[in-house]
């Protein structure tokens, strides 16, 4: 990769000749060409770290001399609308790019750190973005039993998975879906912080904490707007989570985003809220987990074995048969032996049994053996048919799934 930042710097003779406006733009003209999703800008102990998160992945692009940080977290607080002055509280703000950087759309967040401030941007890049539930390679048990929820017209979906996991991803195209299915006759509304996407033919508002707009507040609001399908953003207080669940209760589609450690321990989650188990029982379709992990450069992979203690991991039935791949670096993959990602999801839908241990509030633990034993393939069974598919490695598996739950 021609770093654009690199060149820059170098065609500078001293620290001080440096335009920061210049570097800023450089910065991120990188991190957009190169595909990333985030922009980390850190003081450390003698340097400015600036690294970019690829697939998933933090990566060094350059440091630089400790005095520019306050003059580039400046300039990104201009960008963003921010207050310049104020460097002792966490700030976050949206600003659109210029040409160059594909006019991408940033979010700037900037946080106090005892060297100064660190400041991470979020890249949203509408380019090659792709809504289509059919292309996104979501397993084809998970995609049937996802599209077979999406088809009733009431009741609870909800998606679990750290941040840049695909659940938004995975929502818009649900949504997208629902709407090339009904078209114009369904009514589809979405309450979010932060919108990330403009979708058409859906009413989607920003919730504003700040104007206390806030999720329980727009979703009252919203349900007098006679909705069919609603999109909540993310389920994180015990209002929102009491709204959620009436409403797929009462003849709506509910679409959300829950934290949890794994899908059975959304049903703990919301109990610990205050919602009562049997009405989750009756209102929640299923829960879906999702995980991303690197796909192997199809350039340059090639079978290998992994360590002992690694293989540890895999059923010894699987072990003798299975044929491992890895990349091991070239030109195409910038020497990573990866190239893109592939999504890993597991769906818990809940069963008879799983309904009757929700009611008596077994713990989640116990949840999980039960839709194992109902059938339920973890994020670590999924996982593992992409390493015996040759799609990923084993070590990747275990980096972004570990052994949750086992
Ligand atoms: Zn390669």
């Amino acid at each position: 990769m021609s770093s654009q930042t690199i060149q820059f710097l170098q065609s500078c003779r001293s620290d001080d000749e440096i335009d920061t406006v210049r570097l800023v733009d450089c910065v991120i003209i990188d991190a957009v060409r190169s595909g990333a999703s985030d922009i980390h800008i850190e003081p450390w102990e003698s340097s400015v770290a600036v690294r970019i998160r690829l697939s998933g992945v933090l990566n060094e692009l350059v440091h630089l001399p400790s005095d520019l940080l306050p003059k580039i977290v400046g300039r990104l607080k201009i960008m963003a609308n921010l207050i310049g002055h104020e460097t002792t509280l966490p700030q976050e703000g949206r600003a659109p790019t210029f040409e160059e950087a594909g006019h991408v759309v940033l979010r700037i967040s900037t946080f106090p750190t005892i060297r100064g401030e660190k400041v991470v941007i979020r890249i949203f890049d509408p380019r090659g973005r792709s809504f289509d539930l059919e292309g996104l390679g979501i397993e084809e048990d998970t995609l049937g039993v996802f599209k077979g929820m999406l088809s009733k017209p009431t009741g609870l979906i909800l998606m679990t998975g750290p941040t840049g996991s695909g659940k938004t991803t995975v929502i818009y195209a649900a949504l997208h879906h629902l709407i090339e299915r009904a078209g114009p006759s369904i009514s589809v509304a979405t309450v979010e912080d932060p919108v990330e996407f403009n979708l058409p033919l859906i009413a989607q508002s920003q919730c504003n904490p700040a104007r206390e707009y806030t999720y329980p507040i727009a979703l009252r609001s919203l349900m007098r707007q006679d909705p069919q399908v609603i999109m909540i953003g993310e389920i994180r207080d015990a209002e929102t989570a009491n709204i959620a669940v009436q409403a797929g209760l009462t003849g709506h589609l509910v679409l959300s985003t829950i934290h949890a450690a794994n899908t059975p321990g959304v049903f703990a989650r919301m109990i610990n809220m205050g919602i009562e188990p049997f009405l989750l029982a009756s209102s929640i379709m299923g829960i879906m987990g999702t995980r991303l992990v690197r796909r192997n450069c199809p350039v340059c992979a090639e079978p290998y074995q992994p360590e002992d203690t690694i293989l540890r991991n895999v059923p010894e039935a699987l072990r003798d048969t299975a044929q491992f791949m890895k990349g091991v670096g070239c030109a195409a993959c910038a020497h990573t032996g990866f190239s893109g990602r592939v999504s890993v999801t597991e769906m818990l839908t809940v069963s008879e049994n799983l309904r009757d241990a929700i009611l008596q509030k077994m713990p989640t633990r116990q949840l999980q053996e039960i839709a194992v034993g109902d059938g339920l393939l973890t994020l670590w069974d999924k996982g593992l048919r992409r390493v015996m598919a040759g799609e990923t490695t084993l070590e990747e598996v275990l980096r972004v799934i570990g052994m949750e739950g086992f």
